[in-house]
């Protein structure tokens, strides 16, 4: 075992909006806190970049909406301001091999598929009321649901194929899988904790409504400011040792030497902090890589087995104006074939240059991962001079981000909970195991998934420390 390197009231495991959160409301309290990083950044799946022809992109997360009061707060806090994201004029549906368009929310080349997709999201949604995001685990019928997998039931409510596809699409989009990994029960709970699955889907008035000037990072790189010297960055956590009131975690850190390479080869050092309490704010899929002492409950270990996340590509065609809406098109795009299956128009708010950005998602992502990143671009700058013509086919620049391969994520957007997973692990979600508390967003109950739901699943493990304490907190107590 090696020395001690630090002291701490609490150790944050993850500086993502999350672990950011849970360690300023931990300060706040009055504790010592020190967060505990893998990557040479915070942020985690919210990352923001200027990319080398000067356009600034969100590799991940980006788009705040209605009733994102946390992440709202943080960013008047800090004085980012947002923008509505560009929805004027025609989307475009391609569908059979066809390209429509069309203004609002829904597709309307095939009215009919059309009214079957909106009445089965409606269904879904009075569903979802009867579940609450807090424990769907407790709903009589839990057992039933979460039996079923999304793809089962929209197979059995949907008749019309043109209407599950629209669903698939929208599905992907949101989760980075397909309805066939989802279980119902968990899936209603997620569309509960986001208001409504409208409210998920939407543009104007739903999750996809502004983006922030200055890209979606920012207030995650002010938390990290004001935490200062508590963050450690380039510090993947390999080991929790936990006893009564006592944490002990190991991290690979750089040696000093500036060799380390951020693999954990060579030139690095194990790095230890000991502390009273911890929270641990990483995704689930990322939590079963750590060596915990002693093992953790079957049920937390069965629950990090069974979360894997979604499997996205966000991709950034640059372009030096946003030429499509010269013909009226909003740049949006809904497909149901092929890898780009949801386009946007995510350019900036002065339209000084033009940005599309899609996403890979689900089956055709893992499929495209063979192909690397030069085949998944000329996959994804084909589909979308099929769409918008050839000049699309022709960015000035062309960036992707390929979270599978992110060790310190694995996927995204969210982890997504097959079957029997929340319906007999439920609870580990967010049950402390002695002194070990869990955030990320995974644990939220609204807006789980998305930046509000990190932000307020660090608060509440934080409270759940703070409300433990009646007096400050001292190592072994
Ligand atoms: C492509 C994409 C698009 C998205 N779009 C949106 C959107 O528009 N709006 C929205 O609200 N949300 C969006 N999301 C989701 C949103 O980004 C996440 O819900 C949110 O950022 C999760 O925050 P978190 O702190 O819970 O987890 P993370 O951001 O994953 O943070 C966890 C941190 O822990 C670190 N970590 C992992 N393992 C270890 C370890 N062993 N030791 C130490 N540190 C470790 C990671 O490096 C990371 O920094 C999107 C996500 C993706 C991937």
């Amino acid at each position: 075992m090696s020395a001690v390197d630090r002291e701490a009231d609490v150790v944050v495991v993850g500086a993502g909006y999350s672990g950011l959160s849970a360690a300023r409301r931990l300060v706040d309290a009055g504790l010592d806190v020190v967060v505990v990083e893998a990557r040479d950044r915070v942020g985690g799946r919210v990352w923001s970049e200027t990319t080398p022809t000067g356009a600034l992109v969100d590799h991940g997360g980006q788009w705040i909406g209605p009733t994102q009061h946390h992440l709202q707060a943080l960013a008047d806090e800090f004085g980012v301001t947002t923008f509505p994201t560009f929805d004027d004029g025609a989307s475009l549906e391609i569908r059979d091999g066809g390209r429509y368009q069309f203004t609002g929310f829904v597709p309307t080349s095939d009215r009919s598929a059309s009214a079957d997709a909106v009445a089965a999201l409606l269904e879904l949604d009075l569903l979802s009321q009867q579940i609450s995001p807090e424990e769907p685990w407790t709903h009589p019928d839990a057992l039933e649901l979460d039996r079923l997998t999304l793809g089962e039931w929209v197979s059995s409510e949907v008749g019309s194929a043109a209407a599950r596809h629209m669903i698939a699409t929208a599905v992907l989009a949101v989760f980075g899988a397909e309805p066939s990994e989802l279980s119902l029960l968990y899936t209603l709970a997620y569309g509960h904790g986001g208001g409504s699955f409208s409210a998920l889907l939407r543009t104007a008035g739903g999750a996809q409504e502004r983006r922030f000037h200055g890209g979606a990072q920012q207030m995650a790189l002010r938390l990290a400011e004001q935490l200062d010297d508590r963050v450690l960055l380039d510090a993947p956590v390999t080991s929790i040792a936990y006893g009564h009131g006592r944490v002990s975690v190991r991290a690979d850190r750089a040696d000093g030497n500036g060799n380390g390479n951020g693999n954990g080869n060579g030139g690095r050092a194990p790095w230890r902090v000991e502390a009273a309490r911890a929270v641990v704010a990483i995704p689930l899929a990322t939590q079963g890589r750590i060596a915990f002492d002693p093992p953790l409950p079957g049920r937390r270990e069965q629950l990090t087995q069974h979360a894997p996340m979604g499997s996205v590509t966000k991709v950034h065609a640059v372009y030096e104006r946003p030429f499509w809406r010269d013909d009226g098109l909003s740049g949006q795009v809904v497909s149901d074939s092929g890898a780009l299956r949801v386009v946007f128009d995510d350019s900036p708010d002065d339209a000084s240059h033009g940005v599309l950005m899609g996403f890979l998602a689900g089956h055709e992502d893992r499929v495209l991962d063979g192909a690397g990143p030069s085949g998944r671009e000329a996959v994804a700058l084909a589909e979308l001079a099929a769409a918008f013509g050839p000049m699309a086919g022709s960015p000035v620049e062309f960036v992707e981000q390929h979270w599978s391969s992110e060790p310190f994520t694995r996927g995204g957007p969210v982890a997504c909970l097959g079957p029997g997973v929340l319906s007999g692990c439920g609870p580990a979600l967010r049950d402390p195991v002695g002194p070990i508390h869990w955030a990320g967003t995974e644990t939220a109950t609204a807006w789980s998934g998305y930046i509000d739901g990190a932000i307020s699943s660090g608060i509440r493990a934080a409270d759940e420390i703070v409300a433990t304490l009646d007096r400050p907190l001292r190592r072994g107590s």
